[in-house]
């Protein structure tokens, strides 16, 4: 039996991919999509300028959008994956938290609040035992899980593959895809034959968030872990797909050949969207390249490559599409495991 699931701000960049995602799911059907005032009582093939790349599938084209509020809603509907922006989503989500649904979020706000679980279901899966805390705290019957940021989804899963040598001390600079900006985020005439060395806010992401999903839970609060990361961000005029630089130190020595082999092993998980294996390891020192890496494993893998050793420690090149395993493919795998640990 499938689970009826519906999209908050499903005609956005992010929305459309959960759109494509969850359309041919084998455990999830769409039954509602939302998106803002503008675009609610139309048919969805009128209203989401479409660009993913492959046709919008027609089990939801004619489908009608609904404005994004409880009440318009269906109660049969268990999950809501949101994909709106956060100032919006700060409001809305908890009101739908409050009706009883289970919202899966890509959006940032409360994404450091102590009782919402920041998960990536393959680092810290056990961390969704925060919502206990978080409904118990809120008096919800529905909940809320996040996903992080899309550039801290890129790098996170390869210092866990670390975890053995001591990662300490983390420097990562990113080169951001536009799409990671939203449809409107970013004008042609500022990003072509350019670089821009700052995304607003996004540095401070990366620091923090990295070290409340690496932290341990212990069945009643969560632990920072004390790792110090320090990050800088720029976009770059590529569509999909965020390569970032990593250099990490760590307490016990490591070869590339250690580097390689425990990111190698790092193990995927049972979950329908979680790819084996979940790091792709790429000898090519020129690799990975957005173009040529970001589908890899439908989206969902992680590729890495350049493993030297250097001054600052061991330094490697790792991507990610932005769109599917640091946004859309990231809230469908929290949906599955939410699925997986019975909360549906
Ligand atoms: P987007 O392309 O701008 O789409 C925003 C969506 O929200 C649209 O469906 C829009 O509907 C809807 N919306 C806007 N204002 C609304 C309102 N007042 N009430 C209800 N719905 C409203 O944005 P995006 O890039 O998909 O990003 C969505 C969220 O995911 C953001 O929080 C973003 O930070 C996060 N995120 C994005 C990425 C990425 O790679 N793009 C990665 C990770 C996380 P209309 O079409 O009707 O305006």
């Amino acid at each position: 039996m499938t689970v009826r699931v519906g999209i908050l701000g499903a005609t956005g960049a992010v929305g459309q991919r959960l759109v494509e995602l969850l359309a041919p799911h084998p455990q999830f059907e769409i039954a509602a999509l939302t998106a803002s005032e503008s675009s609610a009582d139309s048919a969805y093939r009128s209203v989401a300028k479409w660009r993913t790349g492959s046709p919008m599938p027609e089990s939801v084209a004619d489908m009608m959008v609904s404005p994004t509020e409880p009440v318009a809603v269906s109660d049969d509907v268990e999950l809501l994956f949101s994909a709106l922006p956060s100032s919006v989503a700060s409001t809305v989500e908890s009101a739908f938290c409050e009706a009883g649904y289970l919202v899966s979020s890509n959006s940032s706000n409360e994404r450091m609040a102590e009782d919402v679980p920041l998960v990536i279901p393959e680092v810290n899966a056990d961390h969704i035992e925060l919502l206990e805390i978080q409904r118990d705290e809120r008096g919800w019957d529905g909940a809320l899980v996040k996903n992080p940021n899309c550039s801290t989804i890129t790098f996170v899963p390869t210092l866990d593959a670390l975890s053995a040598f001591g990662v300490e001390r983390v420097h990562v600079a990113t080169l951001q895809a536009v799409s990671g900006a939203g449809y409107d985020g970013v004008s042609s005439m500022e990003i072509i034959d350019n670089a821009i060395p700052h995304i607003g806010g996004e540095e401070s992401k990366l620091e923090s968030e990295s070290r409340k999903l690496l932290g341990s839970f212990d069945g009643s609060s969560l632990s920072l872990d004390p790792v110090d990361v320090g990050a800088s961000c720029n976009r770059i005029p590529t569509l999909d797909g965020h390569l970032e630089n990593v250099w990490v130190e760590t307490t016990e020595s490591m070869t590339v050949d250690d580097v390689r082999e425990a990111m190698e092993r790092y193990p995927s998980l049972p979950l329908n969207s979680s790819p084996d294996p979940l790091i792709y390891v790429l000898d090519q020192p020129d690799r990975p390249q957005p173009r040529l890496d970001r589908n890899r494993g439908d989206g969902m893998a992680i590729s890495v490559g350049g493993i030297r050793e250097s001054t600052f420690g061991i330094q490697y090149n790792c991507l990610a599409h932005n769109t599917i395993r640091g946004a859309a493919g990231a809230s469908v795998l929290n949906g599955e495991l939410l699925l997986k640990e019975g909360y549906l």
